[in-house]
């Protein structure tokens, strides 16, 4: 194991630690999740409050020494340590997920959670303070992206505080920042392979027109597709289709040929994706 590649920087400021565990407002009925507890030091602040704790940890070593903390004190049967990738475990039941875990897995983590079932209260996540800064981004703001429009269709996200590096051991190269999750529930009635599908395309190149977005090479091609097996699952007659000519249409007619997903808000990448179905195109 090593320091860089599983990310271990433990944070050290036991101020920060606490911080993060009360922005949880955990309840004394509360399951938490928490994702690479390293050494502990969210782990025991959690136990204070919460009734038990799942706690996915990838480095047996790290993991020996969590269960050595709470050995023989009465928390160490509400604490459960899987020791595995997080992004391969299978997730119990929780409430509430706390975690400070390795940036390269941010990604992963903060889908997998949204798609999980049923939903969690909460999340409190410390994440490098470039992704959670998309995270939260406006539309319109020079961070608004995929993984903001991703998110936020199926969550509300907000910024909890800054974590500058010398606050663990080892420093890390980058900033951190802690954001709170809140997924709607219920949540949209979109699939997110759909959503996704769309937004992968719009945001390719976010600051030119979706109009250009569906002309790069193999976007046509790729609904084309899709249309295809569409009407064979609903047994409809597929006559010729000018897949091009019908994207024109339907931007044209949403009158979204010309805007730049760069400024569209959630609503807009909605209306233009259920234009979209109205006429058997899905992009997934
Ligand atoms: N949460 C602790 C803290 O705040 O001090 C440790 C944080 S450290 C940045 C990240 C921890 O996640 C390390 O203990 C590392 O071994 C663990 N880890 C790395 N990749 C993981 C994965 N895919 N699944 C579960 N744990 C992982």
């Amino acid at each position: 194991f090593n320091t860089e590649r599983f990310g271990q920087h433990i944070l050290k400021n036991p101020s920060i630690a606490q911080e993060i565990v009360e922005k949880a407002n955990l309840r004394p009925t509360d399951r938490v999740l928490e994702v690479g507890p390293g050494t502990g030091n969210l782990t025991v602040r959690i136990l204070e409050k919460a009734k038990h704790c799942t706690a996915v940890e990838m480095d047996p070593r790290m993991a020996a020494e969590l269960t050595k903390r709470v050995q023989g004190k009465p928390e160490q049967r509400r604490l459960e340590i899987i020791i595995g990738d997080f992004v391969k475990a299978e997730l119990p039941y929780f409430d509430v997920c706390i975690s400070n875990t390795p940036y390269q897995i941010s990604s992963p983590l903060v889908f997998r959670l949204l798609s999980h079932r049923p939903l969690f209260r909460v999340a409190i996540l410390m994440f490098q303070r470039e992704f959670a800064m998309r995270l939260v981004a406006q539309p319109g703001s020079s961070l608004w992206s995929r993984l903001s429009a991703n998110v936020q269709l199926y969550a509300k996200v907000d910024h909890v505080m800054n974590v500058g590096k010398n606050n663990f051991r080892p420093p890390p190269n980058v900033e951190s920042s802690v954001v709170r999750i809140v997924p709607l529930d219920p949540p949209p009635p979109v699939r997110f392979e759909e959503f996704d599908g769309l937004t992968r395309i719009i945001f390719s190149r976010r600051n030119k027109t979706v109009h250009a977005s569906f002309q790069a090479k193999g976007v046509a091609e790729m609904l084309e597709k899709n249309w295809r097996t569409w009407c064979s699952e609903q047994n409809k007659v597929m006559e010729e289709v000018k897949m091009k000519e019908k994207i024109e249409g339907i931007l044209e007619e949403t009158g979204y040929k010309e805007i730049r997903a760069a400024k569209m808000d959630l609503n807009d990448i909605l209306k233009l994706l259920l234009a979209f179905h109205d006429f058997g195109i899905h992009f997934a």
